[in-house]
């Protein structure tokens, strides 16, 4: 039977997965040797500002080829999570943000501010801000090109977090706030805190279709951006259509109209776009 066939077998994976906490222990444990065993890599999203047509920076997302082939950070940043793996994980995809900012910058092509996500706990880690600190310098990173996205369930501690927050903000790098309407306490936070940009989660803009009290609702988040002088991203823009109703809002997209998440080479290739065409 497929057991026989090892472990590393495809099909014996494929029958685990119908019991989650075998999936699960295979993947925790895989998830422990990913970083020693090359099996991590970043993947950049471009950001387009829709009044100028210029693309202004790039999300990093991770992307993960387990020894049981492709998994989404969906699933193993959650166990990261919780195994605590997730500080080790955040460190190397600090450090390697940075080094493809150095790689960028080596080919000459313009400076951009490219964003990781930082999950909650990473960020309340008690080193956390010295540990960007560390890596910017180690990396030799401007401060202004490096972005850490949070979600606002980093703020249910709001203390601690304004403090974490400031230290952040002053070495330079820029705080988003990730998924921003998805959740349940989002105007108490960027009421209380200084941020730079604010990312809009998808859900707002796919109801944004659907009828105009959403489209209302969109249009008052992205004025509040706008009053506490954040850079506003729409999160999640696949059509024209929707391109169309955002141009005039002064705001920057990010979605598979343009571009899905790219490898650095691929992003490299596509650089250079007219990106205004696909707005205009
Ligand atoms: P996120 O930070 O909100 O990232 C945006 C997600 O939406 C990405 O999924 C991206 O591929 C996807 N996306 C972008 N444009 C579109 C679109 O037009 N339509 C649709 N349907 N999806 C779009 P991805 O890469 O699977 O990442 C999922 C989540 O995993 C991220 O959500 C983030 O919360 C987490 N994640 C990814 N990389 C990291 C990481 O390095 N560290 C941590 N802590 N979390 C990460
Ligand atoms: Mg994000
Ligand atoms: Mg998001
Ligand atoms: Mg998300």
């Amino acid at each position: 039977n497929a057991k026989k066939k090892g472990k590393n077998n495809y099909q014996f994976f494929t029958e685990s997965l119908s019991k989650e906490a075998t999936r699960r222990s295979l993947l925790e444990n895989a998830l422990s040797k990913a970083i020693s065993n090359n099996e991590f890599h970043l993947h950049y999203q471009p950001q387009i500002d829709l009044s100028t047509g210029e693309l202004v920076g790039v999300e990093a997302l991770l992307r993960w080829n387990s020894p049981y082939g492709f998994v989404s950070p969906i699933e193993f940043i959650p166990i990261a999570e919780e195994t605590n793996l997730i500080l080790p994980i955040g460190e190397w995809v600090m450090k390697e943000a940075c080094r493809q900012i150095n790689r960028w910058k080596k080919l000459g092509l313009p400076n951009l501010v490219v964003s990781v996500n930082v999950s909650a706990r990473q960020f309340h880690d008690e080193t956390f801000p010295q540990k960007v600190k560390e890596i910017l310098e180690s990396e030799h990173v401007d401060g202004h090109l490096f972005e850490i996205e949070i979600t606002e369930t980093v703020m249910l501690n709001i203390e601690a977090a304004t403090k974490k927050i400031e230290d952040i903000r002053k070495l330079g790098v820029k705080i988003a706030i990730d998924d921003f309407g998805a959740g349940y306490s989002s105007l108490n936070v960027i009421n209380s805190i200084d941020i730079d940009t604010l990312k809009i989660d998808k859900l707002l803009i796919d109801h944004m279709m659907e009828n105009k009290r959403s489209m209302s609702i969109l249009l008052t988040i992205i004025n509040v951006g706008k009053d506490i002088n954040a850079k506003v991203i729409i999160e999640g823009v696949e059509t024209k259509e929707q391109v169309q109703l955002l141009k005039s809002l002064n705001v920057i997209a990010q979605g598979y109209y343009f571009s899905r998440p790219l490898p650095n080479e691929e992003l490299q290739s596509i650089w250079l776009t007219n990106w205004r065409k696909l707005i205009d």
